[in-house]
Parts: C-alpha cells; sequence; structure tokens
C-alpha cells in the first residue's frame, strides 16, 4: 500500500477538476533555506488587494529590517515594511509583478548588508479587543498569502455567535507549488499556534485543515502538531484534484456546504485562511514581526529547485540566480502554471502574492497549439469546478456580449484554467473571461465616475439655491426691519418717507399684476411669472432656435404640455404669494430636509454597497493556488 492509499479520506467531492502532471517532486525534497539579502530590494506599495499604502519615509532615509515604510490606506489596506536595513533611494512608478505589466509606486531600498531589526515586542491578543487585534494585524502587513492577498483583518471577528467551521486550507492544489508543503513539514508547531489564535479569535467550533494526499509527509506533522489542542480539530485529506484549493471548493470538500453565487462563506458559517497567512499571523502576534519575507518555491528549468524564505521586494532576478536560473530559460511564471502569469521582467521585486517562480524553456512547456474552433464538445463544462458553461461565456465574451456573460455568473469563474486544460479545440478561455471581466469592469468604472458627476453638479445647484434664498431672506428682512423703523419713528419726515416706500411698494406690485393679466389675455399660455414674460414660450422649450415658432404653430400635444406646466407653476406661485413668511419659511424647510435625506439616503446606499462588495471579495480570498 503506497502513503496515498493509507490516507484515511472523509470529503465530500465537488463538481469537475482535473489533474495535470504535479511537477512537485523537484522542489519539494529539500529544506527551506533562507534567501540572499540583494543589494537593493523594490519593494511594491500595492501589496494587497484595495487601497495602495501611503508612503510614510522619504527618499535618502534610512530605515531598519522591519520599519513600517507605508501605511494602510483606509479599510480594505495593509502596511508594508521594510524587509532589510538600509537607505531609501528612491520611491517611484516601477514595474511590479502584475499581469498587466503596469507600472506601480515601489519603495527601492540600497541595503546596509547589516539586517538590522527594529524592537519587536509581542502583542497581548487575549487582553485587547477586536478592533485593536484588527489594527495590529493590519499594521503588520497580514494579507492572504494563497495568492489573493486579501487584508486578514478584514476576516476576523463580526460573526456573533462566533463560527461553525474555520477552514486552513492547505490543499496547495497547483502543480509545481510546494511552498505550503514544505512550510508545515518544517513549521507545523508554530501554524499550530497560528490556528489556535485564529480558533479563539473567530470563536471557531471546529478546525478543519484540508490537505491534499499528495503531501504524506505534511499531513504527518500537522497531525502530530495538532495532538495537545483542547478544541475540535481536525487534518482531513482530500484526493490530489486540481483546483481543490478554491475557497468554494475546499469548503465543500471539507463541510459538504456549497457556497451559492453572491452569498458569502461566512452567512454559512465557514471562514478559510491560507495556512501561509495563518503562519504570518502567529509570527506577527507572538514575535510582534510584520510581513518582510515569505517562503517562494524557485523551480522549472534551473539547476537548484526548491522553497526559499525571500524578502519581500527581492528582485526576481537575484532569485533566479539564487536558483541556478539555466542559459535557455525564456521567460518566467509568476504563481503556477495554470493561475499565473508571466512576469513582464526579472528586475521586478517579490510581493507577497508570489509563492512560486517558474523559469520556462521550450522543453518544459512546449508552445501552445494554435487555437481552432469550438465544437460544443462539452469537456470545459465537465470539468468547470464552478458549474459553468465556459464554451457560452467564451462567446459572450468573443461577441462582447459581456451583459449576457454576466447573466450566466461569469464572476464566478475563477480562472482556474481547468476548462481551457481539457478544451480539444486550444481556446484559451480563460483570456476570453478575463477580458470580459475587465471590459465589464471598465464600464461600470466609468458609470461611477458619471454618477459621481452628477451628483456633484446636483449639489452643486442645491448649495447655489440655498445660497440665493439665504441672500433674499436676509435682504427682506433689512427691507422690513428699515420700513418697521420708519413707521415706529415719532420723526414726521420718517412716517412720510415710510407711507412713500408703501405707495411705491403697492403701485409696483399693481403694475406687475396689470402687465400679467394683459399677457394672459394675449397668450393664454405665455408665463405668468412676470422673470419670465419676457422670453415667448416657444423660445424657452427650443432654445436656441433663431425664429421661434408662435404658440399656435407647436405642435397641439407639446403645446397642452406647456400651457400644464405653466398654469401648475402659477398655481404654485400663487400659493406660495399667499403664504404668511412663516409658512413659506416651514415650506423651505421641509423642501431642504426632503433634498438633504435623499442625499444622506444615496450616501448611505453608496456605503453600504462598498462595504458589501469589499466583504464579498474577502470571502473568496483564498484562490487554488493556495
Ligand atoms: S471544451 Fe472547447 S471545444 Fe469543447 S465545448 Fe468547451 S470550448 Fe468548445
Ligand atoms: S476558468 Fe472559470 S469557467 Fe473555466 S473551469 Fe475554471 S471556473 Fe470554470
Amino acid at each position: 500500500m503506497n502513503a496515498r492509499a493509507a490516507l484515511a479520506v472523509t470529503f465530500f467531492p465537488f463538481h469537475g477538476g482535473v489533474h495535470p502532471p504535479e511537477h512537485k517532486d523537484e522542489s519539494s525534497g529539500s529544506p527551506i533555506v533562507a534567501g540572499p539579502i540583494p543589494a537593493t530590494l523594490v519593494v511594491p506599495l500595492h501589496q494587497s488587494i484595495g487601497n495602495m499604502a501611503k508612503a510614510l519615509v522619504n527618499v535618502g532615509d534610512h530605515v531598519l529590517k522591519g520599519q513600517m515604510i507605508a501605511a494602510a490606506d483606509g479599510t480594505v489596506s495593509a502596511a508594508v515594511h521594510a524587509p532589510t536595513s538600509g537607505r531609501v533611494v528612491s520611491i517611484s512608478p516601477q514595474r511590479v509583478p502584475h499581469p498587466s505589466g503596469l507600472l506601480e509606486y515601489c519603495i527601492t531600498i540600497e541595503s546596509d548588508g547589516e539586517d538590522r531589526w527594529i524592537d519587536r515586542n509581542r502583542f497581548d491578543w487575549r487582553n485587547a479587543d477586536g478592533r485593536a487585534i484588527r489594527d495590529y494585524l493590519r499594521d503588520m502587513g497580514v494579507v492572504g498569502l494563497g495568492g489573493a492577498v486579501f487584508p486578514s483583518h478584514l476576516k476576523i471577528g463580526g460573526a456573533k455567535d462566533g463560527l461553525d467551521t474555520l477552514v486552513i486550507n492547505a490543499a496547495e492544489c497547483e502543480p509545481f507549488i510546494t511552498c505550503d508543503d514544505r512550510l508545515m513539514r518544517e513549521r507545523a508547531s508554530q501554524v499550530v499556534e497560528g490556528i489556535k489564535i485564529l480558533q479563539a479569535l473567530l470563536q471557531a467550533r471546529e478546525v478543519l485543515i484540508g490537505v491534499e494526499d499528495n503531501k504524506p509527509e505534511a499531513i504527518d506533522a500537522m497531525r502530530a502538531a495538532i495532538a495537545g489542542c483542547d478544541f475540535k480539530i481536525e487534518v482531513v485529506v482530500v484526493p490530489t484534484l486540481y483546483p481543490s484549493g478554491g475557497a468554494k471548493q475546499l469548503i465543500k470538500l471539507l463541510t459538504n456546504k456549497e457556497v451559492p453565487s453572491g452569498v458569502r462563506s461566512t452567512d454559512l458559517g465557514v471562514q478559510c485562511f491560507n495556512v501561509a497567512t495563518v503562519y504570518t499571523i502567529y509570527r506577527a502576534i507572538e514575535h510582534g514581526e510584520p510581513v518582510i519575507s515569505r517562503v517562494v518555491t524557485l523551480t522549472g528549468n534551473v539547476d537548484r529547485p526548491g522553497n526559499v524564505d525571500a524578502l519581500i521586494g527581492t528582485p526576481i532576478a537575484d532569485l533566479l540566480a539564487f536558483a541556478g536560473n539555466k542559459a535557455d530559460s525564456d521567460s518566467y511564471i509568476y504563481g503556477g502554471p495554470m493561475m499565473g502569469f508571466e512576469i513582464p521582467g526579472t528586475d521586478v521585486g517579490l510581493s507577497k502574492a508570489g509563492n512560486c517562480i517558474i523559469a520556462k524553456s521550450s522543453g518544459l512547456f512546449p508552445a501552445k497549439p494554435a487555437e481552432m474552433p469550438c465544437i460544443r464538445c462539452g469537456k470545459c463544462a465537465d470539468a468547470c469546478p464552478a458549474e459553468l458553461q465556459p464554451m457560452d461565456l467564451y462567446w459572450f465574451g468573443k461577441s462582447k456580449n459581456f451583459g449576457k456573460a454576466q447573466e450566466r455568473n461569469l464572476f464566478d469563474c475563477i480562472e482556474c484554467g481547468a476548462c481551457a486544460y481539457v478544451c480539444p479545440s486550444n481556446i484559451q478561455l480563460v483570456d476570453y473571461f478575463r477580458f470580459s471581466k475587465s471590459e465589464i469592469w471598465a464600464a461600470e468604472k466609468s458609470k461611477k465616475a458619471a454618477d459621481q458627476a452628477r451628483e456633484r453638479h446636483e449639489f452643486r445647484q442645491f448649495r447655489e439655491e440655498r445660497e440665493k434664498r439665504e441672500r433674499a431672506e436676509r435682504l427682506a428682512a433689512k427691507a422690513a426691519q428699515k420700513h418697521d423703523a420708519a413707521a415706529a419713528s415719532s420723526d414726521p419726515a420718517d412716517a412720510e418717507r415710510a407711507a412713500k416706500i408703501k405707495a411705491a411698494m403697492e403701485r409696483a406690485a399693481a403694475k406687475k399684476a396689470e402687465a400679467a393679466a394683459a399677457q394672459v389675455a394675449a397668450d393664454p399660455i405665455t408665463p405668468l411669472d412676470p422673470d419670465a414674460t419676457a422670453v415667448p414660450v416657444a423660445e424657452a422649450v427650443s432654445a436656441p432656435a433663431p425664429e421661434p415658432a408662435p404658440v399656435s404653430q407647436l405642435d397641439p400635444e407639446k403645446a397642452e404640455r406647456i400651457r400644464a406646466a405653466m398654469e401648475k407653476r402659477a398655481a404654485e406661485k400663487a400659493e406660495l404669494e399667499a403664504m404668511s413668511p412663516e409658512e413659506k419659511a416651514a415650506r423651505e424647510a421641509e423642501k431642504k430636509a426632503k433634498i438633504e435625506a435623499a442625499m444622506a439616503a444615496a450616501a448611505a446606499k453608496k456605503a453600504a454597497k462598498a462595504a458589501e462588495a469589499a466583504k464579498a471579495q474577502g470571502d473568496q480570498a483564498d484562490g487554488p493556488g493556495a
């Protein structure tokens, strides 16, 4: 009986999945070694989903290892720290490990070779409230290391009655990647200490550690390490089937709970953390160490494949040289071969998401055959772990029918590549799905920008109207004050002036009324508002027409609509004029309150939508590469 067959298995299979060649033995046989301290480190400021961290240092500053060099910006963000001691030599846009190849801000540190730490202190989490613990993890730069880099502090707390199940994602299902395997074999007790902290913080009633059956040594090490735990905890061995490390797939495998589209796993009482993330939580809390390094698998076309504990910001070229990169390597995959991407150049610095670097050669990765037309064989649908219809999504993406793609749950696609792997027509399906998603995001971004512009415009209008009204009220109050003062005066000259003002006001009012009556008689649909009488109706409704058509020449329906609108306006005005100043003020206050309430409701809706989106992202944060 081989080692895999000897492992007891209790699991609940998910739909689909594929089994590509594992290529794990090349790098899993040797222990983790410390990576090089490079002469220069390029530390990206965007190290997590959400906002880029804000730089706290300036060019020329000397920094110590572990010193915070950029603070989290907003809720969905995490701090960034100096991976070694040295001098900041630039803060500028540079290439980063991202498929877009776009530049992002990085802090470049010239190492002083001393690798001198800041003071580190244990964090007394047992006597801290939830908020303080979350802030601490955010400031220690703890993010999901399975590939999704979602800020971990956002996944802690929230469930009042605790969790049913805390799932530890140790499946590591992507071919070539072995960093979690080595971590569990060598540092199982520290991982379990991290699990104990999370179990207590989340009040999880049980903890299930999911490991694929191709890691027998890691399974043994973890089983030995959990032996003394005083809560329900189990290492669950699952079959080696890609993508069992997807959060939804692993939750199904371990708990038999299916997380439906648009539902968060926490709504079902389950939260998922990657095993390497748990290790960093332990190091941050018990040793005061921020996330400044990670274990990364260096494999593929290199002389010494293995796992290296590498400083964040280490140029990929330094790591490849460390592993003995071969001369015929032609490009490099960041992540695994299923979900990873080719880096734009080896000058980019390692980020927290970098779990694996694969040197490619034509022998190891032969050129992909040309794409052929889809033959509707349905193999992609059989392989899809999200139970989608990839051939339909492909067609909608190709024809730019993004609405239809969204209707067919495009955003449930985890981009695992299982469909493309089985496609006999060699269609690079995931490329089409990424294209569709990016087009939808771009459209939503423009819509959001347009909505914001409209809101700004409406608010400015509201403010201008309010200022106009307040100015008029101030003038009226001043005039009334003057009039009252003159009327109350015992000076006959004042009394005469007051009487004159009053008579002039009455004459002006009578003249206005006469003019309005005359215009109504001449043209019954001309506005009664004296301010508007100077503008012919046709001009008002169709400006800038050079020759306004007389009302009688207008379309009868249109003329009727204009007449009704004018009458309504006149009625409103008459009603307003008949009101006492107190009633007018009350009417204005009511109108203002309605506008303010509508604006507050819109702002609250917007904030709720943003929070909902951030939380949903967090629930999907453990990628299959984990
Ligand atoms: S596997 Fe390829 S050829 Fe077959 S239905 Fe899917 S996209 Fe079409
Ligand atoms: S890439 Fe998307 S559509 Fe294809 S198998 Fe994976 S989840 Fe399904």
